[in-house]
């Protein structure tokens, strides 16, 4: 069409903005870029398009400065560029163990019925009901060893559960490259308003209520993949005033971690900071003000906290 076009790399902030100042220069207006991936990113480093006066399927319409601080292209074709805010809003973050920096918390996953014997205690078939997916809001993390207990609710679980944590984005993630997304892992807690969440399993409703409220996820720091490995087995363990309540095995995921990823990715894109809690294994039960629990994955970490 011979509109000025060039093609490059995003490798940093600064790599592609002397080819489209180049193209500014050459051009009436703003060129559109056009960012092309391979799935992965940012580790397949999306290659870019700039042209002029043509809408690709994944187009970022915006000047170098804006685009060059997005961070990935997601596949609904929309990357909203970087604008002033009216008033400063941060992501939740959890910290990383041996790193001072923290991890953004963008989404949070959460798997249902991921092992046998809990789907059975919740009355359902594992057989004839796969693992399905939820989520939370990213501020839904809490930190720390007091835990409030919240309101709306006479019932509250806990859930232990091994935490992905997301450091490269994706979808249609094959099951063979899905570990390559994991940044590192984290022990959480799924608490649960059991109350709440049967009346909405009667009345056909949505779980939020019951699952999304505020500090339901306590979780541990999370732990780098390059440093403890990607577990495929291990006990996942959690006890109430010293008192062992759930006991179970990463091995008995019925999604292991791979899967996981590979689903959730078939439905959502996957993006940094994003945190999937796996399922948690049987036993879970009331707990209230005043008790201490303890959970941990072996070979993840460890969380010890008080619900007051
Ligand atoms: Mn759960």
């Amino acid at each position: 069409m011979g509109a000025p076009s060039a093609e490059f790399e995003l490798r940093g902030a600064s790599a592609p903005s002397v080819e489209i100042n180049r193209l500014r220069r050459a051009m009436s207006h703003d060129p559109v870029l056009e960012v092309r991936t391979a799935g992965l990113w940012p580790a397949s480093e999306p290659r870019c398009r700039a042209t002029a006066g043509h809408r690709p399927a994944i187009l970022l319409s915006a000047t170098l400065h804006t685009a060059i601080h997005i961070p990935f292209p997601p596949r609904t074709g929309y990357a909203r560029p970087m604008t002033q805010l009216i008033f400063p809003l941060a992501p939740p973050t959890v910290p990383i163990d041996g790193e001072t920096r923290a991890f953004p918390v963008r989404r949070i996953y959460c798997v249902g019925r991921n092992y046998a014997a809990h789907a059975r205690e919740m009355g359902a078939d594992p057989a004839a009901e796969p693992p399905f997916f939820f989520m939370k809001p990213a501020d839904a993390v809490v930190l720390g060893n007091r835990v409030p207990y919240p309101p709306d609710t006479d019932n509250l679980h806990h859930e232990v559960e091994l935490v992905i944590a997301i450091g490269r984005g994706g979808w249609d993630v094959a099951y063979e490259q899905a570990l390559d997304l994991v940044y590192g892992y984290a022990v959480g807690v799924d608490l649960t308003k059991r109350d709440r969440q049967n009346d909405a399993k009667a009345k056909g409703q949505p779980w939020e209520r019951a699952k999304s409220f505020e500090a339901s996820a306590p979780i541990s720091p999370i732990f780098p993949a390059e440093r403890i490995g990607h577990p495929k087995s291990g006990a996942i363990a959690l006890a109430v005033n010293g008192e062992t309540r759930q006991s179970g095995d990463l091995a008995d995921l019925i999604l292991p971690v791979p899967a996981i990823i590979a689903r959730i990715s078939e439905v959502w894109t996957l993006a940094p900071g994003d945190l999937i809690f796996t399922g948690t294994p049987e036993g879970v039960s009331r707990i209230t003000r005043g008790d201490h629990i303890t959970a941990q994955v072996e070979g993840v970490a460890r969380i010890d906290f008080e619900m007051s």
